[in-house]
């Protein structure tokens, strides 16, 4: 059985240039760099060239008879050794420019090629297998081996580097992962000598490109170039460094907003050298700033606009540190005045004290605090406020200011105590009104009793035995007596509608049917048709309801119209309260009186075509008040009249 011996043999004796080209191939698709560095440094031409071409052969073929004969680890040992020792003479090539991914990818090309011709060597399948497996050990020994030898050689040589170069090569590999510009230069002719990797970005100068072609000025805006004779450099060369805000500017003319700080370097006779910069995008802080300020322009114009006073004090010593348009307007003192001072600064004692503690209650309970009305001595004289006091805290939780939003209730308040007083007033007047009404009709009876009686007496002495004048105008003074009785009778019913009676639930429908039993009569003698159904039950004073809708339709069947007189009756409930109607087909009101008929006495026909004392719309609209409604009227003369009352739902 043939073995890896002799398909290296055949290899160098009747395939090497084969063999030779193919792996310079596989070398080329494989991008080595230290083949490219190898090449770029002008060791080698070109790979494809004959003399390459030769030379690689002549290094294949040691390469297979090391295979061959089994020293292909010994052999790789020693040539690294040699460029440990340096002797490999590649000029500009040194001990650290090779990495292990090298060799590991010189050994992929290698075996790559060596595998290729196998085919070529056996077609028997247990011969090849047998040739790949040794083919693979050497080479995974080999590999691990040389992978190895070079991390020794390359840590010993890194540690015999001295230690300031270490330094400079530590600072270099900081400056380039830097987040922040860093860049030196020349102090003469302020030429760029380095410029970190962030730094290429910034300015948009390649990453191979040579930045010492550029100079200072290449690399910021006009604006900033500025600052650098007028300001940047004059600073940085007398106090040995500039800190500020400047810009740097790219390619395409985009800027960069940094805060820079720039060094100027002295040699150790004291000439300027060179200047070191570090700088720090600060675009995004730009960005946070600007929307910082377009926030709080627009909370500023809020604030200002705002019609109620705000202020804002310190949490620490209680100062003033905002105050809007409104606060100036209500205190009659400018912001100036009031920045900076405390309650103590504009207030009498008495109140500062006062205005104090509530801060102080604020701050120390962390929390809202609702004044809901508060006296403030102002330069325009006494004011009333309505003020909320809140806490704003730090980050950290703790009160750093204090907010008080303060409502101007002076007039508010004002109008309320004054509807207040006039309630009052009103309550007592109507009161007295009432009592008036009552003692008067009562104790108008008596005299008007012996008034009636002496008169009747007299009609039943003398009548017939007088004159035909005397007998009229006794019967004049028997009707005024009648009628002032109905009158003093209407009068008290009518001051008896606010004595407080027990509400209770009524059936309208029960009212109703009692009211047509009690005006039987009246009802027949009309002929109205009455109609109603479904009405609700209301809470209420069941002689009062009875009362009103006893008078609405007395006034209906009173002022009805000969044509089918008709009274609707309906009711519902409809957004907390029930509104009832009283509808009748008769004579009407007109419009203008409409608001009249509710007034005490106020009639609108003759007494002797429709008797009555002009009372009964008026008790109808207390009963109503009583129980929390209104009432009011919808007519057309000669159609009809719709009276509608509303009534409080309790539940
Ligand atoms: P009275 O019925 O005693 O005259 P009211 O206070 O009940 O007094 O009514 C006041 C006036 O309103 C009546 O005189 C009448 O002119 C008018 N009025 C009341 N109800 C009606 C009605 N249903 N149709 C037309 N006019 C009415």
């Amino acid at each position: 059985m043939k073995n890896l011996k002799e398909y290296t043999k055949y290899l160098r004796e009747n395939r090497l240039r084969d063999f030779s080209v193919y792996y310079i191939d596989e070398v080329k698709r494989l991008e080595i760099p230290l083949v490219n560095l190898i090449i770029k440094k002008g060791i080698i031409k070109s790979l494809t060239d004959e003399s390459s071409i030769t030379m690689t052969m002549e290094s294949m073929g040691r390469f297979l008879v090391s295979l061959e004969d089994g020293t292909m680890i010994e052999n790789t040992r020693k040539s690294l050794k040699l460029w440990e020792e340096g002797k490999i003479p590649m000029p500009g090539i040194g001990k650290n420019d090779i990495l292990p991914s090298d060799l590991i990818l010189i050994y992929a090309a290698q075996k790559k090629a060596v595998f290729h011709f196998l085919p070529d060597f056996s077609n028997d399948s247990r011969e090849s297998i047998s040739i790949i497996q040794a083919i693979e050990e050497f080479f995974t020994n080999a590999e691990n081996e040389a992978v190895q030898m070079l991390f020794k050689i390359q840590k010993e040589t890194e540690l015999q580097l001295s230690e300031s170069d270490s330094i400079k090569q530590r600072l270099l590999a900081i400056a380039e992962a830097s987040s922040d510009f860093i860049g030196f230069a020349d102090a003469k002719d302020q030429h760029i000598m380095y410029i970190n990797q962030l730094g290429r970005k910034m300015t948009g100068i390649g990453k191979d490109e040579d930045v010492t072609k550029y100079k200072i000025a290449d690399v910021h805006p006009e604006w900033t170039n500025k600052m650098f004779r007028n300001e940047i450099i004059p600073v940085a060369i007398k106090n040995g460094l500039w800190e500020g805000e400047c810009a740097f500017i790219d390619r395409k003319g985009r800027e960069t907003p940094v805060s820079m700080i720039l060094m100027a370097h002295k040699n150790a006779e004291g000439e300027l050298e060179y200047f070191s910069t570090i700088s720090r995008d600060i675009r995004e802080q730009k960005f946070a700033e600007q929307e910082l300020k377009s926030v709080n322009s627009f909370l500023d114009s809020v604030l200002e606009n705002i019609p109620n006073m705000v202020f804002v004090k310190d949490a620490y010593d209680l100062r003033f540190v905002r105050f809007n348009k409104a606060g100036e307007k209500l205190l009659g003192h400018s912001k100036k005045e009031l920045l900076g001072k405390n309650d103590y600064d504009f207030f009498p004692k008495e109140q500062a004290d006062f205005f104090t503690e509530k801060d102080n209650a604020v701050l120390n309970q962390n929390d809202i605090v609702d004044v809901p009305e508060e006296p403030i001595e102002t330069k325009n004289g006494q004011r009333w406020l309505h003020t909320k006091k809140i806490p704003i805290l730090s980050p950290a939780g703790r009160p750093r200011y204090l907010l008080g939003i303060s409502e101007d209730i002076t007039d508010i308040r004002r109008a309320k105590l004054d509807l207040e007083q006039k309630t009052k007033e009103l309550e007592r007047s109507n009161s007295e009104l009432e009592q008036f009404a009552y003692v008067a009709s009562h104790d108008l009876q008596e005299p008007l009793r012996t008034i009636s009686s002496y008169v009747q007496l007299l009609a039943s002495r003398y009548k017939d035995k007088l004159d035909k004048d005397a007998n009229e105008f006794i019967e004049f003074a028997i009707d005024g007596s009648k009628r002032m009785r109905l009158l003093i009778n209407s009068l008290l019913e009518y001051s008896r509608v606010n004595r407080i009676k027990p509400f209770e639930w009524i059936e309208i429908t029960d009212v109703l049917k009692e009211i047509q039993v009690d005006m039987k009569e009246q009802i027949k003698e009309a002929g109205v048709n009455i109609k109603h159904n479904g009405l609700p039950k209301i809470y209420g004073d069941t002689v009062l309801i009875g009362q009103l809708f006893q008078n609405l339709i007395g006034n209906a069947i009173k002022f009805r119209s000969d044509n089918n007189p008709e009274i609707k009756i309906s009711g519902k409930r409809k957004n907390g309260e029930y509104i009832f109607s009283v509808e009748d087909n008769g004579i009407g009101i007109n419009k203008e009186y409409s608001e009249k008929i509710f007034i005490i006495f106020q009639r609108l026909n003759s007494r002797e075509k429709y008797p009555g004392t002009g009372i009964g719309l008026s008790i109808c609209k207390k009963i109503v008040e009583r129980h929390g409604g209104k009432i009011w009227v919808e007519s057309e003369p000669g159609k009809g009249s719709k009276f509608y009352f509303t009534i409080k739902a309790t539940t």
